[in-house]
This record gives structure tokens, C-alpha cells and sequence, in this order.
């Protein structure tokens, strides 16, 4: 192959890859937090610089935590400072992937944020997240269906229903006679299937 032709195609399929969109979503227990770390460590062997952020809920910790036990630290986002994405991109250009976990947790006003940072072409950078797509009614999560309908690439991953045993789990169900939409201790709900979901009230 033209050597020229060679190194304009590595450029090209290098520049797609860096701009991009992608995320891992699906119930609880469905390994989400899990796949990020596992993208996050190759990007840790690539010698690609990232950035985590998370939303300042009181129950979240400041790292994200896996259920296999691994944990990575994350910049903590109240909802007043997401203007702080951007700016941190800006501070540190080496910065090429930017990762937000817990995403439903964010106020809607990320996406805007997101979308900036997408279009604007000072940043090249590679966005990940992560999120509960549902919440316990089986509705779009706070800012997850703009999320998911803006992805460049969505992995959506299932539990094992509490009920059927059956890897199909993608809801998660509330077991605790509460409508609040942000109920958080994971005693209160349990992954099942789209058969054997019940919601409070109905
Ligand atoms: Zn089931």
C-alpha cells in the first residue's frame, strides 16, 4: 500500500476513534461499573490520559466501584459546576478520554454540556458513560434516553432476574412500597425481567 495512503487512513480511523460517544447502560447488578473500569484500564496499557466524573449525590462514594471489588477515583460534579467538564478538558490538553459514571444521577443540563464538548473542535476526545437506563417504573432515567439517543455506539447489559434465574434482567425492581423517583439503598430493589416486574402502585 502508498505509504502517503497508509498514513492518511491510520490518521483518519485514529480521529474517528477519538471522537466519540459511547455507553454502557442496563439494569442494576448488570456489571456497568464493571465495564468501565475494564475500557478505562486499556485506555490506563494505551497510555491514553482520562478523566472521571460523578455525580455529588450524599450516597455515592468518589470513586467508581465495581462489585467485583475494583475501584478507580472520580471528580466529583455538583450540579452547578458542569460547566467544570469543559474547563478541565481545556486546562489539559493531553486529556483524551472523559468518563462519567452514574450518569442518571447528573441533571439534564449534562447533556447540553456533552453535546458542546462533542461539536466543538478544540476537543478531541473520547466520552464514555455509564448509567441505570431505568428507573424503577421502567421510565427513561433522569438524563439516560438523550444520552443513550446521542451515542455513536450503546452496550446495553442484562442481570440475572431475581425471579426467573434467567440472564434477561433489565429492569430494576423496587421491593420496598415507595414512589419516589431516587430511592438509593440497593436493599430496596432486586434486577428482574420484563416479566416479573411489579411496580409499586399498580
Ligand atoms: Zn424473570
Amino acid at each position: 500500500m502508498n505509504k502517503i495512503f497508509l498514513q492518511i487512513s491510520l490518521l483518519c480511523s485514529l480521529t474517528l476513534e477519538a471522537r466519540s460517544l459511547e455507553v454502557i447502560s442496563g439494569g442494576m447488578c448488570s456489571g456497568k461499573s464493571a465495564e468501565l473500569l475494564r475500557r478505562l484500564d486499556l485506555c490506563r496499557h494505551a497510555e491514553q490520559k482520562f478523566v472521571v466524573f460523578k455525580p455529588a449525590k450524599s450516597f455515592l462514594s468518589d470513586s467508581i466501584e465495581s462489585r467485583n471489588g475494583s475501584s478507580r477515583e472520580a471528580i466529583v460534579l455538583q450540579d452547578e459546576d458542569l460547566g467544570e467538564i469543559a474547563k478541565t478538558l481545556d486546562s489539559d490538553k493531553a486529556i483524551k478520554v472523559v468518563a462519567f459514571d452514574e450518569f442518571q444521577f447528573f441533571p439534564v443540563q449534562i447533556i447540553q454540556e456533552i453535546y458542546n464538548i462533542l461539536h466543538d473542535k478544540n476537543f478531541n476526545v473520547r466520552i464514555i458513560v455509564s448509567g441505570l437506563d431505568k428507573d424503577f417504573a421502567g421510565k427513561p432515567f433522569g438524563p439516560m434516553g438523550d444520552i443513550l439517543a446521542m451515542a455513536d455506539r450503546v452496550e446495553k447489559l442484562t442481570a440475572i432476574c431475581h425471579v426467573c434465574k434467567r440472564d434477561n434482567a433489565t429492569m430494576s425492581m423496587r421491593v420496598v412500597e415507595n414512589t419516589d423517583v431516587v430511592l438509593t439503598a440497593k436493599e430496596s430493589y432486586v434486577p428482574v425481567c420484563r416479566d416479573h416486574l411489579h411496580i409499586p402502585g399498580e
